[in-house]
């Protein structure tokens, strides 16, 4: 973004200074002259060029500002992402200030804890934060809720601020509220004394409520599209989300970023009695800890999510049909060993007991068996419910053509 000391304002300083230079001079010599009266007669005229001077070139400024705060308002609305909106919430803030150092504090229930911070000429990534939390003057402007400007750094130095470098003299500082609630603190700091001005807290602050709306926007989204690709029960990936992915890891295969592609379908053995005999919530219960058994084997590179009721899928690019099976067989196993603890809803007695469940599951693989995406699913639903359960379950099988 370009900055906002332009052309323009050497110009407009330029001019100021050949309207005065005349006036200042005419008035030195009547001075002289008259003495005392030149003030009436040249004094206040003087003095009341300045002033509007001042006020155009002010006002000047302030519309420059009012449409670059515009511009990155509109830009920061686009963003889907709240790390990234944050990012640029920071950069714009420092280059629009030309600022030296720039710290967004995050309120959690009056506690600031340093959310990011910008250090000339860097971003800081989240780990190398230096900064004390909740200290200085981000505290204050937290209590308080009113936003300050110090134009010296002697103004600020009885705070004894730990996190504030030495060499920054001016300091500006907002509180950023949505809906009554402090949901941050924004703080720039300059090496230059007297950088920042009264009106640039209005525009910080005008900056600050448009970052508020675009961060609640890119959460809203981020939410919903957590929730549109996730079951609500497991937090796995839901069916939808599985489909795009296969699609996704079969054009990695076709491009070969990948040798093989290899998909495991695993369905629980006799499911229903789990349900008729503990509970149907008991059944969601052993879901729940199922999923965290499948998270914690899955390779890196892998996805595991809910196909259906009691159906489970994983996509294992890179793995070879061979390698899929040996996979397959270590997470029966697992499964096979693992104790589930549920409290019986069915019973009236709230004691814990500990159930234990198999499962069947079948294997196929890219492109061993096809080069197509939906047929990886067809056929290992087809091993798992050939192969596996009617050849007694608790088993694993491979997709036979
Ligand atoms: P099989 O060995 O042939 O797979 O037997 P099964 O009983 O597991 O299979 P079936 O298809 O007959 O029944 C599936 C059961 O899974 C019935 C259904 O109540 C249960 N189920 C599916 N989704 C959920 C769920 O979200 N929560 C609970 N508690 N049970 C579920
Ligand atoms: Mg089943
Ligand atoms: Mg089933």
């Amino acid at each position: 973004m370009k900055s906002l000391y332009t052309k323009k304002d050497i110009g407009y300083e330029f001019s100021s200074i050949v309207l005065i230079l005349p006036l200042a001079l005419t008035f030195y010599f009547l001075l002289n002259l008259v003495g005392a009266p030149s003030f009436l007669l040249m004094g206040v005229p003087f003095f009341l060029t300045i002033f509007f001077i001042r006020q155009y070139g002010r006002s000047e400024k302030v519309n420059e500002y009012i449409k670059s705060v515009g511009e990155i308002g509109s830009s920061l609305s686009v963003l889907t992402d709240v790390d990234q909106v944050t990012e640029k919430f920071i950069m714009k803030s420092q280059e629009l200030f030309n600022a030296d150092i720039v710290f967004l504090f995050n309120n959690h229930n009056q506690w600031l804890e340093l959310d990011k911070a910008y250090d000339k000429p860097h971003l800081l990534p989240k780990d190398t934060h230096s900064i004390r939390l909740g200290e200085g003057i981000a505290r204050m402007v937290l209590s308080t809720n009113e936003p300050v400007i110090y134009t010296k750094s002697n103004d600020f130095k009885q705070f004894s601020i730990s996190s504030v470098p030495d060499e920054i003299e001016s300091v500006l500082c907002i509180p950023m509220t949505h809906n009554n609630q402090t949901g941050g603190i924004l703080l720039l700091g300059s090496n230059r004394k007297s950088a920042f001005k009264d009106y640039h807290l209005k525009i910080l602050e005008l900056l600050g409520s448009y970052y508020i709306v675009a961060l609640e926007k890119a959460r809203y989204v981020t939410e919903a599209l957590l929730k549109s690709e996730r079951c609500a029960l497991t937090s796995l990936y839901n069916y939808r989300y599985l489909e795009d992915r296969l699609h996704y890891e079969m054009e990695r295969m076709q491009k070969k970023d990948i040798e093989d592609l290899s998909v495991i379908m695993l369905d629980i053995d006799r499911f229903k009695v789990v349900n008729d005999t503990y509970g149907h919530q008991s059944g969601n219960d052993i879901l729940k800890e199922l999923a965290k058994v499948l998270k914690g084997v899955l390779p890196e590179d892998g996805t595991v999510g809910r196909y259906g009721g009691e159906e489970f899928i994983y996509l294992l690019p890179g793995f070879s049909k061979s390698e899929a099976l040996e996979f397959a067989e270590k997470l029966r196993e697992t499964i096979r060993q693992h104790t589930f603890s549920i409290i019986p809803d069915l019973s009236s007695d709230k004691r814990k007991i500990e159930v234990n469940i198999t499962t069947s599951i079948g294997v196929t693989s890219a492109p061993f068996d096809t080069d197509e995406a939906m047929a990886l699913l067809r056929n290992a639903d087809r091993a798992l419910y050939i192969g596996a359960k009617q050849a007694g379950r608790d088993r694993v099988a491979v997709y036979v053509k």
